[in-house]
């Protein structure tokens, strides 16, 4: 690639700066990395010899013991593997740090194989056991994660057949998993980009769903479902035995009641069946408002309908209008102070982020793409990472992933038992910083431009998580309850991921995605299922949250205890305690959504202006 000396001079100043890792370890190959390596084998070997103990007559001791030890062996694996996927995310060649990783493989197989017999004591002894098990205040911070593992305890088969069954399973369900995996890293779309017929990978391919030309959007969409559909046999023989598996667990471990295909995800996303049932009401309610915000979209592109090559669309270019560029101290200025403006401690949280040197926001040849947020579990320091370019998207992916970090800064004094949240609650504190930054950058936003790119990415998250999650929702239900019959055919597969999509975008469709079912990456994860309505759930209650904001008394106050709750409680029994709501009631969940409807209205007004 040609460099030019200007645009080089313009991203230094634009860029974010390198993160300092050094406060962890001097290098993957420093003394310090093995000796922590040394101390997690001590450890381990501690762990192994106490395992027997577990059968004693009194295997109380045994067990507080090898918690004890669990704790310093995970913060020590966790500490290493941080600091070695850290150093990757930078430079992705990082041999040091790539011979790091494949050690620490080793280590986490040890350990996770090590502590499954003290699992299993948490989940099958009987209650006045594990009450004793809990009296050691070391011990009692974990009593949330061994109550909510022992409610499906009436799941659980024999030690003989959970040890088959976890055995069966790396070529059994996860290999299905693996061979999509690999489908997906190796077939080809050919597609025309530009005037220029070329052959390329899927991931590049998805790519080119993400620019501004709508033409080559919609080309790049066809190309990547012509490439599946030439391996829908194979998609479907992967996605039906993957389903079939988890069915047959479910029947197996239907001995005391019928162990239902929905009751895993949700119990992994620590909500209770009703409070699902709910949010799906909710969003069916919330539809026509999407619906609505769908076909504005449809509209900015001149357009009649919202396709499926539409979902990651960016706003329209508007004619004449030139490229923002936000440097990167600017952009901490207008996070601090949106952060400050709920607190002034938030806003000090977010400059001490920038001067402890915990952004990595560099740009670099050999960077991976991506954002996170990350931290170390022995300082307890988050760490935030992304590629920062200057546009109003990095603005908000910053604030989003400080959102995260904030989370742990919170939560960084309470027990690591405690610091770990379901998934469906892992987005609060991202989702509302991002709304945050998001209106403070509408308040400050001169040009209709910039106006247009703010709002269109608050119109795309509606769009994505009222429409499409339950679009997702909807087909893997049904086709979960359809397969318990007999497994499904690629055109069965097709025209029910159709019906799924018509009954959700309704009139502000072009089209469906008959080959949704392939081409989405989430059905083929073999380790979890329903790898969607999390996400609806997230969104929501996190604009609930956000929506509450200037209507409750003493909210920082309230923020800050639910941020720390998140570890240590069920969604509705934070929902109970922080907001004083039932998540099983639609009333705050359609609160949240009446608030987004005059998101829709500006959208809607900005584009009359702009005559689009
Ligand atoms: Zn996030």
């Amino acid at each position: 690639m040609m460099v030019d000396a200007n645009h080089e001079i313009f991203m230094q100043n634009v860029q974010g700066p390198a993160w300092d890792l050094s406060s962890e370890y001097a290098a993957p190959d420093a003394p310090t990395v093995e000796a922590d390596l040394d101390a997690v084998t001590a450890l381990l070997d501690e762990i192994e010899a106490l395992n027997v103990g577990l059968t004693a007559a009194d295997p109380v001791p045994t067990a507080q013991a090898i918690y004890k030890l669990s704790v310093s062996a995970r913060e020590l694996l966790a500490n290493l593997s941080t600091y070695a996927s850290c150093r990757l995310s930078v430079d992705s060649r990082d041999d040091a740090a790539q011979h790091l990783v494949g050690r620490l493989t080793n280590f986490e197989k040890r350990s996770s194989e090590l502590l499954e017999p003290l699992a299993q004591f948490t989940d099958l002894a009987t209650d006045d056991v594990v009450d004793r098990y809990l009296e050691d205040p070391e011990v009692a911070p974990t009593s949330f994660l061994v109550s909510h593992s022992r409610k499906r305890r009436d799941e659980i088969l024999s030690l003989n057949e959970e040890n088959l069954l976890s055995s069966l399973s790396q070529d059994g369900i996860h290999a299905w998993g693996t061979l999509y995996d690999q489908l997906s890293g190796t077939i080809q779309c050919e597609l025309l980009v530009g005037n220029e017929l070329k052959s390329v990978g899927v991931a590049e391919a998805a790519g080119l769903t993400m620019v501004p030309d709508d033409a080559q959007r919609e080309r790049a969409f066809r190309a990547i479902n012509a490439a599946w559909t030439e391996h829908e046999e194979a998609c479907a023989a992967a996605v039906n035995a993957i389903a079939g598996w988890r069915l047959e667990v479910c029947r197996k471990r239907s001995g005391s009641r019928d162990v239902h295909f929905l009751d895993a995800p949700t119990h992994m996303s620590r909500i209770e069946r009703g409070t699902l049932d709910t949010l799906l009401e909710v969003a069916a309610k919330a539809r026509p408002l999407a619906q609505r915000a769908a076909s504005l979209q449809a509209r900015a592109y001149g357009k009649a309908g919202f396709g499926p090559w539409d979902q990651r669309a960016p706003a329209p270019t508007l004619d004449g209008s030139s490229d923002i560029s936000i440097p990167f101290d600017e952009a901490i200025d207008i996070i601090a102070n949106a952060y400050g403006d709920v607190d002034p401690s938030m806003g000090e949280f977010v400059r001490m982020m920038v001067a402890n040197e915990w952004v990595e926001g560099t740009v670099g040849p050999n960077k991976r793409p991506g954002a996170y947020c990350t931290g170390f579990a022995k300082s307890r320091t988050p760490r935030v990472y992304m590629t920062y370019q200057g546009g109003a998207s990095d603005v908000i992916t910053l604030a989003h992933e400080l959102g995260h970090a904030y989370h742990a800064w919170v939560m960084r004094d309470l027990p690591i038992s405690q610091q770990s949240y379901g998934m469906s609650l892992g987005e609060t504190a991202s989702t509302f910083g991002e709304a945050l930054v998001r209106d403070a950058m509408l308040k400050r936003a001169t040009t209709p431009a910039e106006q247009l790119d703010i709002l269109w990415e608050e119109i795309s998250a509606l769009v994505g998580f009222v429409l499409n999650i339950p679009t997702r929702f909807e087909f893997e239900r049904n086709f979960y309850e359809k397969r318990a019959e007999r497994p499904l055919r690629p055109d069965e597969l097709r025209e029910m991921m159709s019906d799924a999509w018509r009954t959700w975008y309704g009139e502000s469709l072009a089209e469906p995605d008959p080959m949704f079912w392939a081409n989405k990456l989430h059905f083929y994860i073999s380790g979890i299922s329903f790898y969607n309505f999390p996400y609806l759930f997230g969104y929501l209650f996190s604009m609930g949250v956000y929506a509450e904001r200037n209507t409750a008394d003493s909210f920082f106050e309230r923020y800050q205890a639910l941020l720390r709750d998140t570890g240590r409680m069920t969604a509705e029994e934070l929902a109970r305690s922080h907001l004083a709501v039932e998540l099983t009631d639609e009333a705050f969940w359609l609160r949240t959504v009446n608030s987004m409807a005059p998101r829709v209205d500006a959208f809607e007004a900005l584009l009359d202006d702009l005559a689009l």
